[in-house]
């Protein structure tokens, strides 16, 4: 393992049980260490994205607009503008005398031509540093075309997808309050950090109306402007991906005073926690009967459907390297439920406190490690033989050069893993991938692949020196 690790990393990874924990994590990424991490830019994409009546213009070279709605695919039930992506396109020219005029037509041309609720402007590196003043560009076409018009800080330098994050959620925290609250129910939620892949929320929202609880809005997936406006109303924020949407909620609860739930809609464990827990904060006897009912009702659907799948997984490894660490929790929970043991967890932008809960909840002998890089993870799977590897799009290769089963979790995702019929698609989708016939053709472990993983860590050593 420790071949795999540049110097300068040694303390971003830790070995459960070899010495009291202690791991670095929230630092900028080693130059050369090829992180996983996306840019600023790209982190605020994330979250806003899925706002599918806004227009999403992104101020910068056309290059940068290519992370689009075919890459991360949110689902809309009603509007799919979203899905459409618009880049200023600036050219040598632009950069030299600036680009706030095109920025300015484009915006009135997009505007006219599309009638959004609201705009988003994202701004990319190179506007960050010809200085267009953004600013005053969206408060100009919203005086003229009376809709929101908001710039997103998102400059891709400024430093990792968490700064993008925090972009994003000041973006959003501009169309908070704007809209009335009437007829929102005392026992009313907004939803944050659920995307709506494959249709996750659409499962979420079914068990919230089956609870009796209102949702006021989804505020990051199949979202809209009009119900971000009043999400003040909402008696109660319940926060999934919080490293996404967490800064969101605490600018909220400062200034209106809504409560934050911390919540996981993955694994059997942590869904039925996340009902029990908002049944429990309403206080209210016929919320807590009907998720009693509704908790009751899915579990005896599932159960003999998952004792078959675990009888044929238990015993075998997996590993997961996941965005934001609050996935990796229920994923540990929910592998240990299919009777699988975690040998390697990771996150792009877990914190300490993500971190001390994962090492809390893992077997000793496991790797802990943050802001991996392709080199470490190749050399993990291939030291703990893992069976599957759980992660995103940049993930996958990893997984099938080395002959080991792959399960997307991220937001390239098909299939709906979130609720209690998520966790039984989970279960399939693992199964299948371990159990396929293919692993039998593939040469694992080979020497040869780790001697190529050694010659490429001393290549880009000799180019970083
Ligand atoms: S790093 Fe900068 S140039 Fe690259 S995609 Fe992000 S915003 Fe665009």
């Amino acid at each position: 393992m420790a071949s795999a690790i540049f110097k300068e990393r040694e303390k971003q990874v830790y070995l459960k049980g070899s010495r009291p924990f202690d791991l670095e994590c929230e630092k900028e990424s080693l130059a050369g260490a090829v992180s996983q991490r996306a840019c600023v830019f790209c982190g605020s994409r994330v979250v806003l994205y899925p706002i599918a009546d806004a227009l999403h213009l992104v101020h910068g070279p056309v290059g940068c607009a290519v992370y689009t709605w075919d890459i991360r695919g949110a689902l809309s039930s009603g509007p799919e503008l979203h899905r459409l992506s618009f880049s200023t396109d600036l050219q040598e020219k632009d950069v030299i005398f600036g680009g706030e005029k095109k920025l300015y037509s484009a915006l009135v041309e997009l505007i006219d031509r599309h009638a959004p609720k609201a705009a988003f402007v994202y701004s990319t590196c190179i506007v960050g540093i010809i200085g267009d003043d953004l600013e005053a560009i969206c408060r100009r076409v919203s005086e003229e075309k009376n809709i929101p018009v908001i710039p997103v800080q998102s400059e891709g330098f400024k430093g990792n997808k968490r700064a993008g994050y925090n972009a994003a959620c000041r973006a959003l925290f501009r169309l908070v309050g704007e809209g009335s609250t009437e007829g929102i129910s005392p026992y009313s939620v907004n939803i944050l950090g659920d995307f709506n892949l494959a249709g996750e929320l659409w499962i979420i929202r079914d068990y919230f109306k089956r609870m009796g609880v209102q949702v006021v809005a989804n505020i990051t997936g199949d979202g809209r402007v009009d119900d971000i406006r009043r999400a003040h109303g909402a008696a109660l924020n319940l926060v999934q991906c919080s490293g996404a949407t967490m800064d969101l909620a605490v600018m909220m609860k400062e200034k209106y005073g809504t409560p934050v739930m911390r919540v996981s809609y993955f694994g059997i464990e942590d869904m039925a926690e996340a009902l029990y827990g908002i049944a429990r904060f309403f206080k209210e006897p016929s919320i807590m009967e009907r998720t009693q009912q509704l908790v009751r009702e899915e579990l005896s659907a599932l159960y003999p459907e998952l004792q078959r799948y675990r009888k044929a997984l238990s015993g075998k490894k997996a590993a997961i390297y996941v965005g934001g660490a609050f996935k990796a929790f229920s994923l540990v929970k929910a592998f240990r439920y299919l009777g699988m043991k975690v040998v390697m967890v990771g996150s792009q932008t877990g914190t300490q406190e993500d971190y001390r809960e994962l090492e809390a909840i893992t077997d000793d002998g496991t790797i802990i490690v943050d802001d991996s890089n392709p080199l470490e993870l190749s050399a993990f799977l291939q030291e703990k033989e893992v069976d599957i590897f759980v992660g995103g799009v940049k993930e996958r290769p990893i997984a099938y050069k080395l002959g080991v089963g792959f399960c997307d979790h991220n937001h390239e995702r098909k299939e709906a893993l979130e609720g209690f019929v998520g966790m039984l698609n989970f279960a399939k989708e693992v199964y299948s991938s371990v159990m396929s016939p293919v692993w039998r053709f593939v040469p694992k472990n080979s020497q040869g692949m780790l001697d190529g993983l050694s010659s490429h860590k001393e290549k880009i050593l000799r180019c970083v020196s």
